[in-house]
């Protein structure tokens, strides 16, 4: 009889999935056999254009999630602070591949020595390019794993995620890598379950394994558990597609008939190819943040116009929720001096006040799109009334300079994200809100004094989890007393097991990563609106 099977890490991309390992090779190559040429500098010139190539033919076809993780990693390799030390070891004697390799081994370990999760979540873009190089000076060919399969090893490279077929299932499991990490982000977006920081463990090739990316758990698969048909990899990322021709789902609703808005949110608009608008009831949040990827980006008005009536064209009507640029914390303001790692200084709102020159173009950009669909805007980090007050200055001051210039415009309702403590305990001192959307990933965090994403401090989720339903269980009742709308835009809304509280606390709008909808609908058709479970 096989032995037990049981490990339990950290759940870094929700879904259930089943199928055989693929085991990766431990080591990366390291190109240590190779002996040196008098063409070594040129030899590893040529590598680097040549993978910056295969980088731009791959971008030009991914989506626009993916392509913005290939445009870092071209723009690291063309920086010369990365290559420099390799042509300075070549000229001391080294070979090619042996130089590159102990150059960037010594990036890696420094990104991986970082304190910063987020920052050590970039170790593994490092890997990925040093051994795309090397495979271009060795002639290797990259290689893919089994479709279907669950990929285990200390971490998985982001371009080895693109290039493999995930149509089939399948999951990822890991040693190390971080939650935090672009191959991560990837994972939620597609659907693909994923646990990170299982710590050594041995795993042979080609046991079959089960994997619940929600829980962090992966055990061998004895065939007894059952994966319900909405919480496959595969057929969560078909059931929220819901290509256009098929039937649209029906709206959600609780087993009383209590309607609940069931959105999705999303970082970019190419999350929403494939997924129809009558999937879901609009689009609850749209973090902006991710859209921008090189400084000069903010002053593109037009770009972002393009991206904003993009998702509302999408939407066919539909409400989308768009939110101002959500900066500080673990998203740092690309290349400014702000501390990327303060949660408790310039974020959000703040720090777009302090820096009205980015706002301005956002708030030109998103009342241009305004005319193209039902928009409205959601500011982040919002503490106090007087923030609101100032933005919605800054709209009115940018409406009037669009019409004096007669450039069409519309202005869309201005709500505020929930998510700072001290707003969400005074909602009703936010008069001119239009309405409120909480937001529960930031609340636990200033509630427990933990970071999110911060390994160090993982161990206390329950408490954080515990800590935010009594919080909101005081805070929902006199955020509706107002009579605004409110929704619910945190990963709890992703939760089954605590739908039936959101529920008693007064929710009626949530809003979720498009590969959760299918569940929770399901689970709200079987409680009614009181919470309590329907034939119960
Ligand atoms: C939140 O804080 O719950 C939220 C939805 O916003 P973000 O995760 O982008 O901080
Ligand atoms: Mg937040």
């Amino acid at each position: 009889m096989p032995e037990a099977l049981r490990l339990t890490g950290r759940g870094a991309s929700p879904g259930r999935a089943r199928g055989p390992a693929h085991v990766a090779a431990a080591v990366a190559p390291n190109g240590h056999g190779e002996v040196p040429t008098d063409r070594d500098v040129e030899r590893l010139a040529d590598a680097v254009n040549g993978t910056i190539d295969r980088l731009r033919v791959l971008a030009e076809t991914a989506d626009l999630q993916s392509g913005a993780i290939l445009e870092f990693q071209i723009e690291m390799l063309r920086d010369p602070v990365i290559v420099r030390p390799s042509f300075a070891r070549i000229r001391a004697g080294e070979s090619a591949s042996r130089a590159w390799v102990a150059s960037m081994d010594e990036y890696v370990h420094g990104f991986e020595a970082a304190e910063d999760e987020h920052i050590r979540a970039r170790s593994s873009d490092m890997l990925d390019i040093r051994n795309q190089v090397l495979d271009m000076l060795l002639g290797q060919v990259p290689a893919d794993f089994p479709k279907g399969s669950v990929f285990v090893g200390r971490d998985i490279a982001p371009s080895q995620f693109l290039a493999h077929d995930w149509s089939a299932g399948g999951a990822i499991v890991l040693s190390g890598g971080s939650t935090a990490s672009h191959v991560a982000m990837l994972a939620r977006s597609r659907g693909v379950p994923m646990v990170v920081g299982l710590g050594e463990f041995g795993i042979e090739d080609g046991t079959r394994l089960f994997v619940d990316g929600e829980e962090g758990l992966v055990e061998r698969d004895e065939g007894t558990l059952r994966l319900a048909a909405n919480e496959n990899a595969a057929s969560i990322g078909a059931a929220a597609s819901s290509p256009r021709g098929h039937a649209p789902p029906e709206p959600a609703r609780t087993a009383d008939g209590v309607l609940v808005r069931v959105m999705a949110n999303i970082d970019h608009p190419a999350e929403l190819r494939g997924l129809s608008p009558s999937a879901c009831d609009g689009i609850g949040l749209f973090r902006t943040e991710y859209l921008m990827t090189s400084p000069g980006d903010f002053d593109d008005e037009d770009r972002q116009a393009r991206y904003y009536s993009e998702v509302l064209a999408w939407a066919e009507g539909a409400p989308v929720t768009i939110r101002l640029f959500d900066f500080g914390g673990d998203k740092p303001l690309p290349r400014t001096s702000v501390d990327p790692a303060s949660y408790l200084g310039l974020r959000g709102i703040r720090l777009l006040l302090a820096r009205p020159d980015i706002l301005r173009v956002q708030v030109r950009a998103l009342m241009r799109a305004a005319r193209i669909g039902n928009l409205q805007v959601l500011a982040p980090m919002v503490t106090s009334p007087d923030e609101l007050a100032q933005t919605i200055e800054i709209f009115a001051d940018e409406a009037e300079d669009l019409a004096m210039r007669g450039i069409a415009h519309g202005m869309p309702p201005l709500g505020i994200m929930l998510e700072v403590p001290a707003a969400a305990l005074m909602p009703e001192t936010f008069a001119d809100a239009a309405f409120f959307s909480f937001g529960t990933n930031d609340l636990a965090q200033y509630l427990t004094a933990a970071a999110r994403g911060e390994a160090a401090v993982s161990h206390l989720h329950d408490t954080s989890i515990a800590a935010t339903m009594r919080f909101l269980s005081h805070t929902v009742p006199a955020a509706l007393a107002t009579g605004k709308p409110v929704g619910l835009c945190g990963d709890l809304a992703t939760e089954p097991s605590l739908l039936p509280e959101l529920l008693s606390f007064g929710f009626r709008a949530f809003s979720m990563p498009p590969a959760r909808m299918a569940l929770v609908r399901e689970t709200l058709s079987r409680f009614n609106a009181d919470g309590s479970e329907a034939g119960g």
